[in-house]
């Protein structure tokens, strides 16, 4: 590996733990993110891995160690199947290819890399374009004092074998079938065993937290629609254990969803009751939200921009429903009741 800058490495929380005799949890360890860790689920006898972890040598090296636990090397690797092409589950696949892996991943994996290139070309550009539209034209000196971040080129990722939605995969002893679902990003997909009622849920659905579900202005997309369609896709499957991307293993799928049904019900009732007060900007509403997280004035810029982009997606919702509407004044979106 290289090109990584340097890690304090300490291996205390990183001790692999097996699921049943064919898979194995292994835990990629992530110290710059809350999260603190991306799951790397190990198929032991396919020596398959269903996503890895961040491109750093701190998850690379608790990789490693991991592996080595089941006498195993990067080298070993036979295949990777990515849940979806966030940084944080495709982070090391490059490394693990380069050691002669096949990478596999959802087939919508192919249009978002397509769409991604074409948003990288003009990413700067777009991006003051889409403060003037959110109503976050006080927040431009954050986007042009790094107008580098937005200038790395952005090269699509090489997939080896694109998975259908339905399709049924044999790796090993263990027999996936795909289910599509966008949402938290378009290319998502979970993997269910059905002989063991175990689903990979990657991002789609974690425990406690609500996966990140986000719209830039430059995309055309209603992704709330979409996640909320992927939710019911998978509600009434019959599993006992849920292996998520993040934060731990669970057991009761039909709970959790319905709790995330509300939240989004919630959230969607409390913009609409802050138009009330006449029409308001993406931040303006963004400004209003009780978020998880933390209160508004305590985000940074940063994180201001997530929570713009996850009202955004609520508002295009509401605005594909009927329920509320939009109008350009000026370069600005102003939604209304
Ligand atoms: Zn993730």
């Amino acid at each position: 590996m290289n090109g990584f800058k340097g890690y304090e490495y300490s291996n205390a929380s990183v001790n692999p733990e097996k699921i049943n005799d064919s898979i194995a949890q292994l835990k990629i360890p992530m110290s710059r993110n809350p999260l603190g860790k991306t799951f790397s689920y190990l198929l032991l006898e396919s020596k398959t891995l269903i996503d890895t972890g961040v491109p750093t040598e701190e998850a690379y090296q608790g990789l490693k160690d991991q592996l080595a636990e089941y006498n195993l090397k990067p080298q070993d690797i036979e295949r990777v199947i990515i849940t979806h092409l966030h940084n944080d589950h495709i982070g090391l696949v490059e490394t693990l290819r380069e050691y002669g892996a096949e990478i596999w991943a959802g087939a919508a994996a192919k249009k978002r890399q397509e769409e991604m290139v074409k948003e990288w070309e003009n990413l700067y550009e777009n991006t003051l374009n889409e403060l003037d539209l959110f109503g976050g034209q006080q927040y431009r000196n954050n986007i042009t004092r790094h107008q580098y971040v937005f200038k790395s080129d952005v090269k699509p990722m090489p997939i080896d074998r694109y998975l259908q939605d339905g399709e049924k995969i044999k790796v090993g002893d263990l027999e996936l079938e795909v289910i599509w679902t966008p949402g938290h990003s378009y290319e998502h997909i979970c993997l269910l065993n059905q002989p063991q009622r175990i689903l990979f849920s990657g991002d789609h659905v974690l425990p406690k937290i609500t996966s990140h579900v986000a719209l830039y202005s430059y995309r055309n997309h209603d992704p709330l629609n979409e996640y909320l369609t992927s939710l019911h896709k998978v509600e009434d499957i019959n599993v006992d254990t849920i292996l998520p991307g993040h934060e731990w293993v669970f057991h009761d799928l039909k709970p959790r969803i319905e709790q995330l049904y509300r939240h989004h019900r919630d959230r969607l009732d409390e913009m609409k009751a802050t138009l009330e007060d006449g029409p308001q900007t993406v931040y303006e509403v963004g400004s209003k939200v009780h978020w998880d997280s933390r209160p508004w004035p305590e985000m940074t810029f940063w994180t201001k921009r997530m929570a713009a982009t996850e009202t955004y997606a609520h508002l295009v919702y509401l605005l594909n429903k009927g329920e509320i509407k939009r109008e350009l004044r000026g370069d600005t979106y102003y939604f209304s009741l």
